[in-house]
C-alpha cells in the first residue's frame, strides 16, 4: 500500500512538471481563417498551450504567464498543407526525370531536400505529404530526422516508393539503365503482387500508398488497383492516384481509390462521379507567371505553338478547378513543385494556390484546399487543419488581409508555428 501510494505521488509530481513546463502563447489576431464554417472572423484571440490549441474566440482573457503575439495587422490561418511533393527529386526541363537519380547519390538528395523543406516553412507549410520519387524510403529517412528535430522541416506524411506498372515513370530509359526503376518504384507485377506491395509498404511504416496508373505504354489493371485498394484500406491508409488522362482516371475511380492527383483534362462526367464517390482531387497546376519564370530558370524557349498550347492548358486547368468546386469535389492544393526553380520550391508551391484563385476568385474555397481539406486528405484531419479546441498547435499568420488582398499576403509570411513551437517569426 505505501508503495502504491508512493507511485501515485510520484506520478503526480511529474505530471505537474509537465504542464508548467509547456509554453503558453496568447495570439490576437485581426482576422482568422476558418475552414469549417469557410469564413474569415474578425479579432480573434487564439491560446495555446504546448503542443495544442486550448481555445479560440472573440475577447478571451490573456492567461498568466502566456507570452502574448500581437497579430493585429495580420490573417492568421491554420499551418498550410501542400499535399503533393517530391522533396527527393528536381528535375531540370531539359533532362528525363531519371536524370536526377542517375546524376545524384541518396545522400545528396536527402541533404539537397533539408534545405527544400526549410523554404516550405520559410512560406508558411506546416505539413506537406510527400509522394515519391524518393529512393527506397529516402522519404522515410527525412521524416524521422524532422520529428527527432535533427534537421527543421514541416511535418512529413509519406508514401515511400510509388507502386507503379513495370516501367515506372520512365519510359525512355536505355536498357542497362533499367535498374533505377527498382531503385525508385514498387514495380506491380499481378494481382498478388499488387496486395504484397502494400502489406510491405505499411509495413515499413508509410502513411499513404501512392499508385501511377500508368502514362505511356502499359497500366495498371482495374483488379490491380482494386487490390491495393482494398488492402491499403484494411490497413485504415488511403490510396492516391496519379492518373493523367480519363481512360485511367476513371479506372482509378472504379477501384474506389480516395483521390486523383493531376488529372488533367478530365470530364465533367468524371468530377460528377468524383462528387458522388466523395473522391478528392489534386489540381497540380501553375498560372502563366510560374510557367514563364520556370521556362526562363530552365532556359528553355517556347516557340509560338508550344505557348498557345500552354495557354490553353492553363485556362482548361482553371475551368476544372472552378467546375470541381462547384460540382462538389473536394479540391486539395498540391504543388508536384519538383521542376528546378531559382526561387525556393515552397515559395514556388504557393503559385498553385494564385492559380486556383485565378480559377475561382474566392480566398476562403483556395485557403480550404490546403488546410481542412488537405488534412482530410492526408489523413489528418481531427489533428490538424483547423483552428480549434485540441487541435495541433499549427498556425501561420500572414501580413496584411488575405480576404482582401490574398495574392499579395499569401507571400508575407511573419509567423509559423507546429506543434505550438515557433520555427518562423
Ligand atoms: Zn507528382
Amino acid at each position: 500500500m505505501r508503495h502504491f501510494l508512493l507511485m501515485v505521488l510520484l506520478c503526480l509530481a511529474i505530471s505537474s512538471v509537465g504542464q508548467t513546463g509547456e509554453k503558453v502563447y496568447f495570439i490576437r489576431a485581426a482576422k482568422l481563417y476558418d475552414p469549417v464554417t469557410n469564413k474569415f472572423l474578425a479579432n480573434q484571440d487564439i491560446i495555446v498551450r504546448g503542443r495544442k490549441i486550448e481555445k479560440v474566440g472573440p475577447g478571451l482573457k490573456k492567461p498568466e504567464a502566456a507570452e502574448e503575439i500581437n497579430c493585429k495587422n495580420c490573417t492568421i490561418t491554420p499551418g498550410l498543407i501542400d499535399a503533393h511533393t517530391h522533396v527527393l527529386t528536381i528535375q531540370r526541363m531539359k533532362d528525363q526525370l531519371e536524370e536526377d537519380i542517375l546524376q545524384h547519390s541518396d545522400i545528396e538528395r536527402t541533404l539537397r531536400a533539408v534545405s527544400i523543406c526549410k523554404s516550405y516553412l520559410d512560406a508558411g507549410f506546416t505539413t506537406i505529404r510527400d509522394l515519391g520519387n524518393s529512393g527506397q524510403f529516402l522519404d522515410m529517412n527525412l521524416k524521422r530526422a524532422i520529428q527527432k528535430g535533427w534537421v527543421e522541416g514541416p511535418r512529413m506524411v509519406i508514401s515511400g516508393p510509388i507502386l507503379s506498372p513495370e516501367d515506372g515513370q520512365f519510359s525512355n530509359l536505355s536498357s542497362h539503365n533499367n535498374y533505377v526503376i527498382d531503385h525508385e518504384y514498387r514495380v506491380i507485377k499481378n494481382v498478388e503482387d499488387a496486395r504484397q506491395a502494400v502489406k510491405d509498404h505499411i509495413a515499413r511504416g508509410v502513411d499513404v500508398i501512392k499508385v501511377v496508373m500508368g502514362d505511356g505504354r502499359i497500366t495498371l489493371s482495374l483488379e490491380e488497383v482494386k487490390m491495393i485498394v482494398q488492402t491499403a484500406h484494411t490497413y485504415g491508409l488511403k490510396v492516391t492516384a496519379h492518373a493523367t488522362y480519363d481512360q485511367v482516371i476513371d479506372r482509378a475511380l472504379e477501384a474506389e481509390v480516395d483521390g486523383i492527383e493531376h488529372g488533367y483534362g478530365i470530364a465533367d462526367s468524371l468530377l460528377e462521379k468524383m462528387a458522388r464517390k466523395k473522391i478528392y482531387l489534386v489540381p497540380t497546376i501553375g498560372n502563366h507567371d510560374a510557367y514563364t519564370r520556370l521556362f526562363k530558370d530552365n532556359e528553355k524557349e517556347l516557340t509560338p505553338e508550344e505557348q498557345q498550347g500552354l495557354k490553353s492548358f492553363i485556362e482548361n486547368s482553371e475551368a476544372i478547378v472552378k467546375k470541381a468546386i462547384e460540382k462538389g469535389v473536394m479540391v486539395v492544393n498540391g504543388s508536384d513543385m519538383y521542376l528546378f526553380s531559382k526561387i525556393p520550391q515552397g515559395e514556388a508551391a504557393k503559385n498553385t494556390l494564385d492559380t486556383y484563385f485565378e480559377a475561382c476568385h474566392n480566398p476562403a474555397d483556395v485557403l480550404k484546399t490546403a488546410t481542412l481539406n488537405a488534412a482530410i486528405a492526408c489523413g489528418l484531419d481531427g489533428f490538424t487543419g483547423i483552428i480549434k479546441e485540441n487541435m495541433a498547435a499549427d498556425i501561420v499568420a500572414f501580413e496584411g488581409d488575405l480576404e482582401k488582398d490574398f495574392l499579395t499576403s499569401l507571400y508575407k509570411v511573419k509567423l509559423v508555428m507546429i506543434n505550438g513551437v515557433i520555427l518562423r517569426r
